[in-house]
């Protein structure tokens, strides 16, 4: 039995993965789940997937989560080191589906232990991507990127070195206001912003996916993963979300990855490579959709590509500090402090603050730096936000 535990259990991915898990239940030993606030959902699953151990990331829910699992066997713990101590857990798979740059410790504590990660936290890899990627090849551990797009180009890559691509393609569905005016964008609010055309995901990436902030990491995410100069990476735009990516090899030949929007596709994927097993994914009907469109992406539309183009240049600790400061500017979005397009302004001033200072950017790129980058742009976001945008 393979030796699984999930992060972030309880959200949009951890759900998707459970629900792979739940179809075929005795191939899989459930070592831990990880989740939040959501203390009934976390101890229900831990109960039924007779996990070892359940953590919650808020300390103040331990007790509450100690009752929900009462008698269950199932042990209990919370906090950011219990997440981490999750991670060490000697396990042969690990799904990374925790929200934010929160996911990076108890990944790498993953990748350290030898587990394969399924890496769906794209703030692993826009974080501290060298470094994670170098960990992976010390320890010899894989890391499978679950991000569609990336999954995708990991597909269309599968059994080619990456010495003949030229160029990777991210499509991208364009969010919730592809097609609004742009004079509108200002007045957004945060509920028409969280719900997407084509996929079903968590609040915050679908709010990332209408600011493009969501493309922007994956384009980061795909300069660590597959070692690619920044000039090679493009984005498109295709409202149907049918085409996830494109790899384009040097002699003019491009690979597509098509399937139906349903993460459950790039998840069990991971879950089950080098092999490929039977979804439970729709089928596309490629004469009944009949056309698949494209356009490019307006840089006035979408400010955050151009920020990701800076950060790419910049290297270092910038994509830590990007991370950091869109998402302060996200959290202020939601809980309607400043506006839909304020948080393009909020990053973009925050990477201005912090460049000038050489220092903090060019620091050692090594976990305690990229932490505190973490925090130091928090805060600066914090000042920037308080100033009149
Ligand atoms: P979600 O909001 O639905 O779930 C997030 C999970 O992380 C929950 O279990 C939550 O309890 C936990 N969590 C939140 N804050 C935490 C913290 N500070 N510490 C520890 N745990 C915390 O999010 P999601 O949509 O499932 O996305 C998860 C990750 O996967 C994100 O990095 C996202 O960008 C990436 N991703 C998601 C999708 C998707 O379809 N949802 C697709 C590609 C990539
Ligand atoms: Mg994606």
């Amino acid at each position: 039995m393979r030796r699984i535990s999930i992060f972030g259990a309880t959200g949009s991915i951890g759900q998707n993965t459970i629900d792979l898990i739940d179809r075929n239940p005795g191939a899989y030993d459930v070592v831990a789940l990880t989740g939040g606030q959501n203390i009934a959902r976390l101890a229900e699953d831990a109960i039924r997937l007779k996990a070892d151990l359940a953590v919650t990331a808020d300390e103040t829910r331990l007790d509450d989560l100690r009752a929900a699992l009462n008698g269950s066997g199932v042990e209990a713990a919370a906090g950011t080191e219990a997440l981490r101590e999750a991670g060490a857990r000697p396990a042969d798979w690990v799904m990374s589906a925790i929200v934010g740059a929160a996911g990076l410790p108890p990944g790498i504590a993953a990748l350290d232990q030898g587990a394969t990660l399924a890496l769906a936290n794209k703030e692993t890899l826009v974080t501290a991507g060298p470094l994670v990627m170098q960990r992976a090849k010390a320890t010899g551990s894989t890391i499978l990127p679950v991000d569609s797009e990336h999954s995708a180009v990991f597909q269309a890559l599968e059994g080619e070195g990456l010495e003949s691509v030229e160029r990777v393609i991210l499509t991208a569905s364009g969010g919730a206001f592809r097609d609004w005016p742009i004079e509108t964008l200002r007045s957004a609010t945060p509920a028409q912003a969280a719900t997407h055309p084509n996929w079903d995901m968590g609040q915050r990436i679908t709010i990332d996916s209408a600011s493009m902030f969501n493309k922007a990491l994956e384009v980061i995410e795909a300069k660590e993963f597959f070692h690619l100069r920044p000039d090679q990476i493009e984005v498109l735009i295709h409202p149907e979300s049918m085409i996830h990516a494109i790899v384009g090899h040097v002699d003019g030949g491009m690979m597509a990855h098509l399937g139906a929007p349903d993460m459950r596709h790039a998840i069990g994927y991971a879950l089950h490579w080098p092999e490929r097993a039977h979804l439970p994914v729709e089928r596309l009907d490629l004469a009944k959709l009949g056309q698949l469109t494209f356009r490019a992406p307006d840089p006035d539309r979408y400010p955050a590509l151009t920020l990701a183009k800076r950060v790419m240049e910049r290297g270092g600790l910038a994509g830590a500090a990007f991370n950091a400061a869109k998402e302060r500017a996200l959290d202020a979005f939601i809980a309607e402090q400043i506006g839909f397009t304020d948080m393009a302004q909020v990053v973009a001033r925050v990477l201005d603050r912090l460049d000038p200072d050489l220092g903090p950017i060019e620091a050692a790129f090594d976990l305690d730096n990229i932490l505190e980058m973490d925090h130091l742009a928090r805060r600066e976001a914090e000042k920037v936000m308080a100033q009149a945008l």
